[in-house]
This record gives C-alpha cells, sequence and structure tokens, in this order.
C-alpha cells in the first residue's frame, strides 16, 4: 500500500500532464529492456491503432535500451530504412518522454542468420523477402473463443494443406488487436517449419512501396519473378494498398499469377472485402472466391483465458480479482490486454511488492479511463461505516477504543487517497483536527507497510469506493 501512496501523490504532484514516465517516475530506467520496449512499444501502437505500425515496430528487436542511446536490430536493410523515415523521430521522442532524458535510436541490419544463431542453433526457415515472422505467433499460443473459432480452424486446415482451391485466398478480417496478425503469422510459421514451400509475409504497404520501387528503378521483372516464385503469400492489412491504380493493377496480376497456379494467398483485413474502396469491383470479388472469416470482440471467458495463458508464460502471478477486473474492463481488444498486462508486470518488477487491486486500477488507467464519478468524503464514510457496522455519528464521536478508533482512521487515511478534498474539509467533515487527520493519516500508511492484514482490509474497503 506504500506504493498506492507513492503514484497517487506523484501524479498530484504532477497535474495533468501526459507525462508518460508518471507511472513509473525514475524507475523506468531501471526496467529490463524487454519490459521497457513492451512499454514503449504498445503505448505507440495505442496512439495509432489502425495503422501498419505494430507491424513495423514488432521487426525491432532491442539489443541494449540503457543510458543514452537505444540499439536495435532488424533483418533487412529494407526494414531499417522503412522505420528510420516514418518512426525514427517518433520513436527517439517517446523513449525521451519514458526515460525523462534525450535518446538517440540505433538501428542496425543483422543477417537473418546471425540472429537466428545467437538464440537458437536449431536451423529454422525464414521468409527469403518480406517482413520477418514473429516466432511467438504461433497455433498453440493462439487462445480459441467462439469469437475466433472458425477463423482459427480455416486457418489451421489451410496451414495443414495450403494451395486447395476452395481454400484460396483466406480473407480474414476484424477489428484492431483482435489477432488477425497472429492467425496468418502462424500459418506462416506452421508452413515454414513443415514444409520446404516458400512464404511470403508483408504488410500491403510494403507491396505498394517495392512495386513503386522497382518501377522507378526499371527492375519490374525481377520484380515479378519475385512474387511469382511465392507458394504461400502472406498479406496483411490490405486496406493499406495505395489508392492509385496501377498499384491494386499489379495487385491484381500478382494475384491472379499465383492462385492460377494454386498458391496459396492468405489476406487481412480490417474491413469485409466490398468495403476495399481502393479495389476495382473485380478484384473484390475474386477476394470472394475463398473462405471469408471474421473474427469478433473476446468475450469475457476468452479475454481472461488469454490474460491467464499470458501471465502464465510470464510467470507472472496474479490475483484472481485482478485478472478479472482486467478482463472485464478492457472489452475492446486483445492487444490492450497484453498492454495492461505488460505495465502491471513492469510496475512489479520495479517495485518488487504485491500488486494490489487499487494499485492496478490506478495504473491501468488510461487503458480503463477515470472513474465516472469523484470519491466523496461523504462515500467513503459511509464505506466504511458500513464495512465496520457503525454509524457515521459514532465515528465521528469522542470514542477512543479501537473498534471505533481503526475505522475512524481508516476513514481519515481513505479520505486523503481517494478523494480530491483538502485536510481541512475532511477534518471539518469527521468533525476532528487538521493536524489529527494528519497524525491519523501517517499513522495508517506507516502500519500499512508493515501489516499485511490490515492492507488486506483497507484494500477490501477500497474496492468497494471503486466500482469494478
Ligand atoms: P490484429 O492483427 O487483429 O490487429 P494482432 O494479431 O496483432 O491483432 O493481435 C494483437 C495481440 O494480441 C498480439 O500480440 C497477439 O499475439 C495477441 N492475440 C490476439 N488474439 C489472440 C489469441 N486468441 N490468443 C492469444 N493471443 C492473441
Ligand atoms: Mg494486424
Amino acid at each position: 500500500m506504500v506504493f498506492v501512496v507513492f503514484l497517487w501523490k506523484d501524479k498530484t504532484k504532477m497535474g495533468a500532464t501526459d507525462q508518460l514516465n508518471l507511472d513509473f517516475g525514475d524507475k523506468f530506467n531501471i526496467l529490463p529492456d524487454k519490459e521497457k520496449w513492451e512499454i514503449i512499444s504498445h503505448y505507440l501502437i495505442s496512439q495509432d491503432p489502425d495503422s501498419s505500425r505494430d507491424l513495423w515496430l514488432g521487426q525491432l528487436k532491442p539489443v541494449s535500451l540503457g543510458g543514452e542511446k537505444f540499439i536495435f536490430n532488424v533483418s533487412a536493410n529494407f526494414t531499417k530504412e522503412w522505420i528510420e523515415k516514418h518512426y525514427l523521430a517518433l520513436l527517439e521522442e517517446t523513449a525521451q518522454r519514458f526515460t525523462g532524458h534525450p535518446v538517440k535510436i540505433e538501428i542496425n541490419v543483422v543477417p537473418p542468420e546471425q540472429l537466428r544463431e545467437r538464440k537458437k542453433p536449431k536451423k529454422k526457415r525464414k521468409p527469403s523477402f518480406g517482413l520477418s515472422l514473429n516466432e511467438n505467433y504461433t497455433f498453440e499460443n493462439f487462445v480459441v473463443g467462439q469469437s475466433n473459432r472458425l477463423a482459427y480452424a480455416t486457418a489451421k486446415d489451410v496451414a495443414e494443406r495450403p494451395g486447395r482451391r476452395n481454400y484460396n485466398p483466406l480473407f480474414i478480417h476484424g477489428g484492431v488487436g483482435l489477432g488477425k496478425t497472429h492467425l496468418i503469422q502462424a500459418v506462416g510459421n506452421a508452413i515454414l517449419s513443415n514444409t520446404e514451400m516458400e512464404v511470403v509475409y508483408m504488410p500491403a504497404e510494403f507491396f505498394t512501396f517495392d512495386y513503386v520501387e522497382s518501377l522507378k528503378n526499371g527492375q519490374m521483372s525481377l520484380f515479378r519473378d519475385r512474387y511469382r516464385r511465392i507458394d504461400v503469400w502472406l498479406l496483411d492489412d490490405i486496406q493499406f494498398i495505395a489508392d492509385k491504380e496501377r498499384t491494386t493493377e499489379e495487385f491484381f496480376h500478382t494475384f491472379n499469377a499465383l492462385y492460377e497456379t494454386g498458391k496459396q494467398i492468405i489476406i487481412c483485413s480490417d474491413r469485409p472485402p466490398e468495403e476495399l474502396a481502393p479495389l476495382h469491383p473485380r478484384v473484390i470479388s475474386r477476394l470472394k472466391n475463398g473462405p471469408v472469416m471474421s473474427i469478433a470482440p473476446p468475450d469475457l471467458e476468452l479475454r481472461l483465458a488469454i490474460l491467464q495463458k499470458k501471465a502464465e508464460q510470464e510467470n507472472f502471478n496474479l490475483s484472481p480479482e485482478i485478472l478479472l477486473y482486467v478482463a472485464r474492463e478492457i472489452k475492446s481488444n486483445i492487444r490492450d490486454l497484453e498492454g495492461a498486462l505488460a505495465k502491471l508486470m513492469a510496475w512489479s518488477s520495479i517495485n518488487n511488492a504485491q500488486l494490489t487491486l487499487p494499485i492496478a486500477e490506478e495504473l491501468l488507467v488510461d487503458y480503463i479511463g477515470r472513474r465516472h464519478r469523484e470519491i466523496t468524503i461523504d462515500d467513503v464514510l459511509k464505506t466504511v461505516c458500513k464495512y465496520f457496522n457503525i454509524s457515521p455519528r459514532v465515528l465521528k464521536g469522542k470514542r477512543r477504543d479501537r473498534k471505533v478508533s481503526l475505522p475512524r482512521q481508516i476513514c481519515m487515511y481513505l479520505c486523503r487517497e481517494l478523494t480530491s478534498a483538502p485536510v481541512t474539509d475532511i477534518a471539518r467533515a469527521l468533525g476532528k483536527t487538521h493536524p489529527a487527520v494528519i497524525s491519523n493519516y501517517n499513522k495508517i500508511k506507516e502500519e500499512l507497510a508493515r501489516d499485511t492484514e490490515l492492507a488486506k482490509l483497507v484494500q477490501k474497503i477500497t474496492s468497494k469506493l471503486l466500482p469494478g
């Protein structure tokens, strides 16, 4: 509970600025690199969830994120250039906001073989061009529920026997952060490990860029050769295909060439095929030749199962009530569930303390939003009295036995912690003096640090004040 004080006090001190390191203060810098990157990248992606930002940032492998320089590896020159062109300034600015000091970003290209060798001696195949696949995006790591069952089952079928006519193309659509990229890459990962097929994964932006560059450099026949050699084409975020006739025309040719030769095509999109405005109706009708699968937002059961699985994978111990709280409140998408979990884990690893529900609520304000209503002194008074089964009149009175003095002290403590009322108002409302409120508040605060029973009690009352 001491930590609650630390967090809440910090917030009021810093006012309404949206400085990102608020939740971590100076402690952000002592997080392990992996967690730093999780926090920063989740933040950046959440700022523009409708873009392909997640796919590009996902290519960055953190090497060292200490001091004034953050170093990342990527597996291809193209990726380095793209990220530098589109995201460098943003990355530097965000890193500065989290760390509190200027940060330079350095991106190095490390050939995939080298990346692989250091991690795993086992030989693993990689796509020959396009972007690299996230090794964690596998079918095993995909939690199945009602909202994604059909898409999952179809993707699995395709992975087992790619290229069958009535499964071509596979079109998966759904809102942001619901698992489309995970699923499409799971197909890629499975085919790479089970077959010798040429798997290529790319966001539609990559295709556009590749086409425009090849055209500019007079390398269209190389471009066509490259694409015609693909056995399994994974095209992500097709809604970002450039709204230019020549690009969509080339897409159509590529699509047809692969389709006609029985190569598997899988396409993801944030909307159904008929809403892909830049594409010609004949292209759209082709996209609907095979199964069109949608992924819906996860229900509570699935959200709980995903959180549980991810916490387990990270060896992170979350109490059932926090788990339920997060799963219940974060409804819209799975990426936000992961972001929330990453934040809770980072907090625990910095503070080396047991996470409580009030802390979790405070930490997840940016995901869940502030409570609808300010908590008032009267709310605290009523809740405390109800909990201890004493009347407000007695609590405000003169009795000094522990049966009354403890609820009174807790009431003062919570009034200071949970309401924005000044001490003078708290003192007046409880019929006590200003110094009495301060000293009782300090007393409880100190005791909370030592007395876990008391901490549990206070937490319980707090959770009654914060609707869940
Ligand atoms: P989309 O491409 O639909 O925007 P992603 O595939 O990028 O969403 O998913 C966002 C995050 O949520 C990823 O880290 C992914 O691993 C995770 N995720 C999505 N669905 C599931 C699921 N069913 N089981 C486990 N993790 C999931
Ligand atoms: Mg995606």
